[in-house]
């Protein structure tokens, strides 16, 4: 079997184009705000790419870019003005935060109506409720997409997720619930680990690993979500190794070209939902 590629790049395309002419009927335009602390060179290429994808489709971007010194209560202090400020309808903090500073803390803080990650208590709980109209979080919602754009009816499937993180990994699985998945979360303590990735329909990796799934991971005809990115001396690499991926299963998300254009794009939707949500249109 060789896999078909999910091309996310061009599912991202598609929503940031269709994002684009609804934006331009718009008479104010959704505004987000991203903070940054420190000098992560990942997060730096990151937040310069959101800046720039939110210009392509008519979002204003406004950065905040704090030194590594900056205290957890000036961060709260800048997240309180912008909770207040009703120009910004969304508030993003770029992810890691330097050690000293309290990540739950700091997202617990953002009006769950501009937490356009996704990643507020509220919105996570809503989330578990299956309640429709919460902020989703970003990869995992586009992770839904990448798999219905397969066309393939993924109701009752088994789907073994590895990863159990709060960003990635463990919202992933409510949403496959919601999808009537039958879902096994598998992290750096399950024993036997490719025996059950072998039994999945829908393999979705989110380690940090580069290529650690190979062919005894993977069941044939298995549709494969490489949530990696791992930067390595022979460039960017998944999680998956590619070569027995595409030899095996029926469907894979490449690497890079796959998850990545999404989740930005599904930051983008977020963001226009929560300009129309604090609009009441
Ligand atoms: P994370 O917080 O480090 O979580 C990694 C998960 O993998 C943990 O649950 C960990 O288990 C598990 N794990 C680690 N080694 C394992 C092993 N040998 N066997 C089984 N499980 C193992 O990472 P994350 O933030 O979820 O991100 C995961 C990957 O996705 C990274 O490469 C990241 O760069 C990428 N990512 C991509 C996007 C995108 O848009 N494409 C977005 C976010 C993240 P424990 O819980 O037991 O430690």
């Amino acid at each position: 079997m060789t896999a078909k590629l999910i091309d996310g790049k061009k599912l991202a395309t598609e929503a940031r184009e269709n994002l684009k002419q609804k934006i331009a009927t718009l008479k104010d335009k959704p505004t987000l705000a991203v903070i940054m602390v420190g000098n992560n060179p990942a997060s730096e290429i990151y937040v310069r790419s959101k800046e720039k994808s939110c210009t392509e489709v008519g979002i204003l971007a406004k950065t905040y870019h704090l030194p590594d010194t900056t205290s957890e209560n000036d961060l709260l202090l800048l997240i309180d003005e912008l909770n207040r400020d009703d120009t910004v309808n969304g508030i993003l903090v770029q992810l890691p935060l330097p050690k000293s500073i309290d990540e739950k803390k700091i997202l617990s803080h953002i009006n769950p109506l501009k937490d356009v990650d996704g990643f507020h208590p509220l919105n996570t709980g809503l989330m578990v409720q299956k309640k429709e109209g919460t902020f989703l979080p970003c990869t995992p919602k586009g992770i839904i997409r990448l798999l219905k754009s397969t066309g393939e009816n993924i109701d009752g499937m088994n789907a073994v997720i590895i990863g159990r993180s709060q960003i990635v990994g463990l919202p992933t699985a409510h949403l496959l619930l919601k999808q009537n998945c039958t879902v096994t979360i598998a992290h750096s303590h399950t024993k036997n680990l490719a025996e059950l990735c072998h039994t999945a329909d829908i393999l979705v990796a989110a380690i940090g690993k580069p290529e650690m799934i190979k062919k005894e991971y993977i069941k044939p005809g298995a549709i494969i979500i490489d949530v990696g990115i791992n930067r390595t001396e022979e460039g960017l690499k998944g999680d998956v190794y590619r070569k027995d991926a595409e030899d095996l299963a029926s469907y894979l998300t490449p690497v890079p070209g796959g998850v990545g254009p999404m989740t930005i794009a599904m930051l983008l939707e977020n963001t226009y939902e929560a300009f129309l949500k604090q609009h009441n249109s």
